[in-house]
């Protein structure tokens, strides 16, 4: 029976060439192609930056296939093959020359007075404000109190998402075979009015990190999940800990963490 191969590109021009040009090589190849979702494949390919892979893994529902990342957008931290180097990755495919890396997914469960949903990220999930407006969050873990955040939210990174916004807002790069979570606060305000945490905190990967909002101007949070925004009202409680699912990604031999983060932004 031929092995199926699912292909999800970004809608750039350079995507779809290589969608069309990856298609024809992999079908010479013996393999069937599909660019629908198919629990029987074996293999998922994403077609351009980190964030279509981000997509990727969102739209099919953080699926059980392994993910292949191909670059044809800016960074690319996720994806770990070149439009020119397609007739390697499929020989080194064939053969079996690549690993699979577990990537782990924060989840967060979110509670308004009638409800509760679970969501889950790759990178991080940001709490801040629907508004530009100071935001103030009781702060806890494992149901001990930690302290009150004042300023412009709170950004809970995986290990993997440590590199994204977490980098960005200060937070520290963490190698990925470290199983934790990483919580870094955006912008927050030390004044004799608020005193709060500057620095990110670590977490052990299964503590239960739980966030109160304070309703004082606004009502409506903005939960952001790898960079996709959800608006809430009067959200009760957010908790937050490491999911027991987990994504892979196909890595190939010559990956190796540190020379990525050097090679892309060190
Ligand atoms: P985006 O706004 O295009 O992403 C911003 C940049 O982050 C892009 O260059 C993206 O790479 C890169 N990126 C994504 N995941 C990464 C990772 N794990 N390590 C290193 N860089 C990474 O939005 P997007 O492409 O949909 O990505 C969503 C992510 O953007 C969020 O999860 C969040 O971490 C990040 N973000 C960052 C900031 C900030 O740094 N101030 C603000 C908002 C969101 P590509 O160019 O390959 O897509
Ligand atoms: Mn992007």
């Amino acid at each position: 029976m031929k092995r199926t191969i699912i292909i999800n590109s970004n809608s750039l021009d350079l995507s779809i060439k290589t969608r069309d040009v990856l298609t024809e090589k992999l079908i010479c190849a013996g393999f069937n192609v599909s660019y629908n979702f198919d629990s029987a494949a074996d293999l998922i390919i994403s077609i351009g930056g980190d964030g279509s892979f981000l997509k990727t893994v969102h739209d099919f529902d953080f699926p059980e296939i392994p993910i292949l990342g191909i670059n044809t957008g800016h960074l690319g931290f996720f994806t770990d093959v070149y439009p020119n180097f397609i007739d390697k990755f499929i020989y080194d495919y064939k053969k079996g020359n690549f690993i699979l890396q577990d990537i782990p997914l924060v989840q967060a469960t979110i509670c308004t007075k009638g409800s509760c949903i679970d969501m889950f990220a790759v990178n991080d999930v940001v709490i801040k404000g629907d508004k530009s407006r100071t935001i103030h969050l009781n702060l806890n873990v494992n149901n001990k109190d930690i302290q009150n955040f004042s300023g412009d939210g709170l950004l809970i990174s995986t290990p993997t998402g440590s590199t994204a916004y977490n980098y960005a807002a200060g937070g520290s790069i963490v190698d990925p075979s470290l199983k934790l979570m990483q919580l870094t606060p955006l912008h927050p305000i030390n004044t004799n009015a608020y005193r709060c945490f500057t620095s990110s905190i670590i977490f052990p990967h299964d503590a239960l990190i739980g966030i109160l909002p304070e309703y004082r101007f606004e009502d409506s949070l903005l939960i952001v999940v790898d960079g996709v925004e959800h608006r809430f009202e009067r959200i009760t409680s957010i908790s937050i800990t490491t999911s027991d699912v987990f994504v892979k990604l196909v890595r190939l031999d010559n990956y190796e963490f540190w020379s990525r983060v050097s090679e892309k932004f060190l």
